[in-house]
Formats: C-alpha cells, structure tokens, sequence
C-alpha cells in the first residue's frame, strides 16, 4: 500500500471509530495541515484499543500504524481538520505524514 492510501484509510478509521477515545489532549502543537493549535490528540497505539475496538478494524489500525510510523514514535490527529499527523513531542511540534 502506497503511503498516500494509508493516510486516507487511516483518517477514515479515525472519524468512523471516533479516535482518539481517550481524551489525549497536548496543546501548543500546531496541526501542520490546518494551523490550529488546540486540536491536536494524540492517537491511542494499537494495543490500547484491544478491549474498544473490534478486531478486523484494530488488525487494520495496526497495520496503518505500523506502515505509516515504523520508528514507533506518536501519531496523533487533528480534531479540526481530522487529518493523521506524526508527533515529535521532544521537539514539540506535528509533521505532516505525507512529506516524509
Ligand atoms: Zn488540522
């Protein structure tokens, strides 16, 4: 799967699944998509969704995950503009997964 395509599925399974179900609210990072600053969560890793979503969704969280963040660092989204970012928290600032 192409990354672009990851992206797409992985937004739509965030607004379908309504994630982030905890509230994981950071502020002051700025959504590189839309410039908000108070709308970043970060996203819930696959592993903390085992009990909240169902399987066949969670296997393809997983995978999106693990494709579009192979370093294991953050994914977060942004409740705006509903676009997946990748967090760099030790820098404090959200990069667009599409750029790298
Ligand atoms: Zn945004």
């Amino acid at each position: 799967m192409e990354n672009i395509e990851a992206i797409e599925k992985l937004k739509a399974l965030i607004i379908e699944n309504n994630l982030p179900q905890t509230d994981m609210s950071i502020f002051g990072i700025k959504c590189p998509y839309c410039g908000k600053s108070d709308r970043i969560r970060q996203l819930e890793p696959p592993e903390d969704l085992t009990e909240i979503i169902e399987s066949e969704v969670l296997k393809l969280y997983g995978d999106l995950w693990r494709q579009l963040n192979p370093s294991a660092v953050r994914l977060g989204t942004c409740k705006f503009c509903l676009n997946p970012v990748e967090l760099v928290l030790s820098e404090g600032r959200a990069k667009a997964l599409d750029h790298t």
